[in-house]
């Protein structure tokens, strides 16, 4: 047995455990449809045709029809109004074979994503990005949650079991889409939480202190080796598209071959990335069975 054996930090394989979770959502797609008659439907909006948002809507229209549920795909023209836009939501809103609702950002310049996230019923914002969602988790009683943080914390929990009580969790990124909802996530969890941003004046020596570590910054290899102190988990988010040698590679923002001395690590890709679009139909779930939760109890 060679001594790397005990310095490498374990991968994180987010992209079997979101095969995994995948697997369990069919079936519980397939035990709710005998139960209640109804299929979980899932409807997404993409405004232009920007390319990479394009090929992410293609690519959720695929699995949740492979998980089984119904899939509504809206792809409307880049001069689209708000006006027009907010009556699809209304449409959508009141439609009884739609549980989730996605409008896919960013949007074209015109339209105000704000109003628009906020036109979305809250019982069907898949995202959790309405304001309501948000203060529901910021308050400790989560409802639906954004779905990037929500596969960070099922691989922190796989990785380190259900109790992260008292940890020190260290989150590089303060986004409403990443950072802001993981911190509100890991306080919930009992953890003492410190969040690093672009204007925080010692990122290292914070990060340092963390027994988990999630960065998302959005900036290659941001988080050095010296960063990590040994026996930490890192998750990293960042996606960055680097072009060189006449090809392009995707990295993340942790210099991932200086992390040996973790416990863990995600790897980028095939760690956070794959486990979003399933964390999205397992967000669909969730609405689609507190809907009829709430029906039966009423
Ligand atoms: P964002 O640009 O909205 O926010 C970036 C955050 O990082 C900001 O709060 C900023 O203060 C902080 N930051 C920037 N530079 C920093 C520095 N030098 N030191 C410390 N903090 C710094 O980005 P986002 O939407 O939160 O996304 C972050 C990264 O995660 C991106 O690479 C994005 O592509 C990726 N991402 C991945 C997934 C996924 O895996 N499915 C989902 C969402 C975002």
């Amino acid at each position: 047995m060679g001594m790397d054996r005990f310095t490498r930090a374990a991968n994180i394989d987010g992209k079997q455990f979101a095969t995994e979770l995948l697997e369990r959502i069919k079936s519980d797609v397939e035990v709710l449809k005998i139960e209640t008659g109804v299929v979980p439907g899932l409807a997404v909006v993409l405004v232009g045709d920007d390319p990479a948002s394009a090929v992410y809507v293609a690519s959720k229209h695929r699995q949740t029809i492979a998980a089984g549920m119904k899939s509504f795909e809206y792809r409307l023209a880049a001069e689209t109004t708000q006006d027009e836009l907010l009556a699809l939501l209304d449409r959508l809103n009141a439609d009884p074979e739609v549980h989730g609702i996605l409008v896919q950002l960013p949007l074209p310049a015109h339209l105000d994503p704000n109003a628009v996230v906020q036109a979305i019923n809250p019982d069907k914002d898949v995202d959790g990005f309405h304001v309501l969602n948000a203060g529901c988790l910021a308050t400790g009683n989560p409802a639906l949650v954004p779905c990037t943080p929500l596969g960070c914390m099922m691989l922190l929990k796989d990785t380190l079991g259900e109790n992260l009580s008292g940890l020190h969790a260290v989150i590089v990124g303060k986004s409403n889409i990443v950072g802001k909802p993981m911190a509100q996530m890991l306080m919930n969890a009992h953890c003492t939480v410190t969040v690093v941003h672009s204007q925080t004046r010692n990122p290292a020596e914070l990060c340092r202190a963390a027994d988990i570590l999630v960065v998302a910054a959005g900036r290659p290899g941001l988080v050095r080796g010296d960063w990590i102190k040994p026996g930490a988990v890192v998750v990293d988010v960042g996606i960055n598209r680097i072009e060189g040698d006449g090809k392009s590679t995707i990295i993340g923002d942790v210099a991932y071959g200086e992390a040996g001395h973790a416990r863990a690590i995600t790897p980028v890709p095939g760690g956070v990335g794959p486990m979003t679009i399933a964390c999205l139909l397992s967000n669909t779930l969730t609405a689609f069975r507190r809907r009829h939760t709430l029906a039966a109890a009423a």
